[in-house]
């Protein structure tokens, strides 16, 4: 099954025309999100909380940022960006209670639909166009004249109209100019989580991780370390993006090759292909989305103990040191 993909040719931004579409939150999507949509010519209204570095950020860029509330009664279109674990209590509390039937409620990541957190009244539609890439991305890519792909997916019982409101909207924000896919929240969301747990967050921060943590312990320096298991990864990564496995292949040296072949499955075995159907099997029955969301309810303390923790792990430490002194990388410090 191949997917479909809809370009510049296939959406229409009239389909935008007279309508407001209020943004909530400026932060990441929220800010280019709402540029480019005004760029395209769009009504864009910002719902953002006062008192916060993100609602001066929305006034320096000449908008007039509301209460959200307010931004949710004046607007046609209602699009979430919040961050997806407050998303629920924002959304009963002060999106719901203003709705109106006709409006389309949007967000650019399925959970809260998907896991039932956001529950639209009758007459609401809704609808998902989430760009494949990082906000700030979303918005140097559109001025540059390019866009960052996007997915496309309508909620149960979505009319067609509102498939092509999400067209326009998709070409609003620069998305067809990279391709649009059509998929459904539940497949966005779940591969989402799934990759990120897997792939892209999860599995590759624990492989650097224990990698380093080999090399050190049998008395490596954890400078040579770093190099080898995190700085070099991304060199690696660079030629996947650019030519697949193959490319990757074909660049390093036919040593680095037969390693790859004959010891790579000796580090992804049959456990941890079993883990990942339990870690898929968890996010489709739900259990990762009740984990997370009590887990914000009780102030995220497992959450923010984690985080704090490898902070200070030694792998962490000794590449805050050699960043700095590499002084072409554009070092970056939370
Ligand atoms: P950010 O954390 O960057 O921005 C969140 C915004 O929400 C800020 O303006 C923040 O304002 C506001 N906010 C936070 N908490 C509250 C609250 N309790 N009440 C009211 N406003 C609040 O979010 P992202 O842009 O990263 O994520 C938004 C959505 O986009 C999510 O669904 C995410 O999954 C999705 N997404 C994100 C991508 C990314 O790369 N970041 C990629 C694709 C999708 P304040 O400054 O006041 O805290
Ligand atoms: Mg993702």
């Amino acid at each position: 099954m191949t997917a479909k993909i809809y370009y510049d040719n296939d959406a229409d931004l009239s389909h935008l025309k007279d309508k407001t579409i209020a943004i909530l939150g400026y932060g990441s999507q929220g800010h280019a999100q709402a540029q480019n949509l005004r760029d395209s010519g769009c009504n864009v209204i910002i719902g953002q909380r006062e008192g916060s570095a993100n609602y001066d950020l929305a006034v320096s860029h000449n908008f007039e940022p509301q209460p959200v509330d307010q931004a949710v009664s004046a607007a046609d279109i209602v699009n979430i960006l919040l961050p997806d674990e407050v998303q629920g209590d924002v959304y009963r509390a002060h999106i719901l209670p203003h709705l109106k039937p006709g409006n389309v409620l949007m967000c650019s990541h399925g959970f809260n639909i998907h896991f039932g957190q956001v529950e639209p009244p009758s007459g609401v539609d809704t609808l998902l166009v989430a760009p494949k890439g990082p906000g700030h991305l979303v918005r140097s890519e559109y001025v540059k004249g390019g866009g960052v792909p996007c997915l496309i997916a309508l909620g149960d019982g979505a009319s067609d109209g509102t498939r092509q409101i999400g067209l326009a909207y998709a070409k609003g924000i620069g998305g067809t100019r990279g391709g649009v896919i059509e998929t459904t929240i539940a497949e966005e969301t779940e591969t989402d989580l799934f990759g990120e747990q897997v792939v892209l967050c999860g599995g590759v921060s624990e492989l650097v991780k224990a990698a380093f943590q080999t090399l050190v312990e049998a008395g490596y320096q954890p400078e040579m370390a770093y190099f080898e298991c995190m700085h070099e990864l991304k060199l690696i990564v660079d030629l996947f993006y650019e030519g697949g496995l193959s490319y990757m292949r074909y660049s390093v040296s036919n040593t680095a090759e037969y390693g790859d072949y004959t010891r790579g499955p000796r580090i992804i075995t049959d456990d941890t292909r079993a883990a990942m159907k339990q870690i898929l099997s968890e996010i489709q029955n739900g259990q990762f989305a009740r984990e997370w969301i009590l887990e914000n309810r009780a102030g995220a303390p497992a959450f923010k103990a984690t985080r704090r923790q490898d902070r200070e792990l030694e792998l962490e430490q000794v590449g805050r040191r050699l960043r700095k002194l590499m002084s072409w990388i554009d070092s970056k410090e939370v």
